[in-house]
């Protein structure tokens, strides 16, 4: 369970995270929904740990993981990233980026664990190439499927399907959710997109200029949004 209290984040004396609490159980998916420039990215930087909090707290199965004074770094965090800007290893063979996480497993498991999900994302053929041999989109599969191989506790996923076409994305996604259920991840998920929310999401967080400004089931958010930004947001979904 991710837990997030109180969080402040400023530039240049500007808050661009305003106070931002959030509870995402195990096996929960939040989407983190809002315009451009409203601080998600920042949001999902700070809980991974590579950007600083000026004040606010952040708890992983209860254990506080960093307030201003205690602060385990990222790599020990237990938090799975998918990034859009997540490159591969270009040095390292497809099956070595999938299986980059997964350190203490033998190399028997590691493989059965590589090919599964390689079969999983649909691109098992390329299990022995590198990055360049294959497209962005082949890539970002790749990408994502090693977030998912190490199963961690809690996965931050910042518009992690905005790359493939509309043909792919639907079958990724739904493999995606599958995937992050059986392993009973806590997912926080941003997208720009209220369609993919609406799919993937057991609770939506809307937030604007550094606020989360509504929180709840899709549903609800949806047939009863709070104000006039929420409106228009999903009135692209139509
Ligand atoms: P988008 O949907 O376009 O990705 P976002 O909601 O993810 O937007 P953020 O990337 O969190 O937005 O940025 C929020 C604001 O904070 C922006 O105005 C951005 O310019 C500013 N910002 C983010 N990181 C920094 C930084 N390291 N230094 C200064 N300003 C920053
Ligand atoms: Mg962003």
């Amino acid at each position: 369970r991710l837990e997030i209290k109180n969080i402040c984040c400023a530039f240049d004396g500007r808050r661009v995270v305003d106070n931002v609490s959030l509870r995402i159980n195990r096996g929960q998916v939040t989407c983190l929904l809002g315009p451009s420039g409203c601080g998600k990215s920042t949001t999902l930087r700070v809980i991974a740990g590579v950007e600083m909090q000026d004040s606010g707290e952040i708890y992983v199965d209860g254990k506080l993981i960093c307030d201003t004074v205690h602060r385990i770094p990222p790599e020990r965090r237990e938090i799975g990233l998918m990034f859009q800007d997540f490159a591969l290893f270009p040095h390292l063979s497809v099956a070595d980026n999938v299986g980059f996480g997964l350190k203490s497993a033998s190399k028997a498991e590691k493989r059965a664990r590589i090919e599964e999900l390689l079969e999983r994302v649909d691109l098992k053929r390329f299990i022995d190439g590198f990055p360049h041999q294959l497209s962005g989109g082949e890539q970002q599969r790749v990408a994502l499927a090693r977030a998912l191989a190490p199963k961690p506790k809690i996965m931050l996923m910042d518009e992690p399907f905005s790359g493939l076409d509309n043909r792919l994305r639907d079958g990724i996604r739904d493999e995606t959710l599958t995937i992050l259920k059986e392993q009973d991840t806590a997912v926080l998920l941003v997208t720009h997109e209220p369609e993919e929310a609406m799919r993937m999401a057991d609770e939506i967080a809307l937030m604007r200029d550094g606020r989360i400004v509504q929180q709840g089931a899709p549903y609800n958010v949806y047939t009863r949004p709070m104000d006039r930004a929420a409106v228009s947001f999903f009135s692209d979904a139509n």
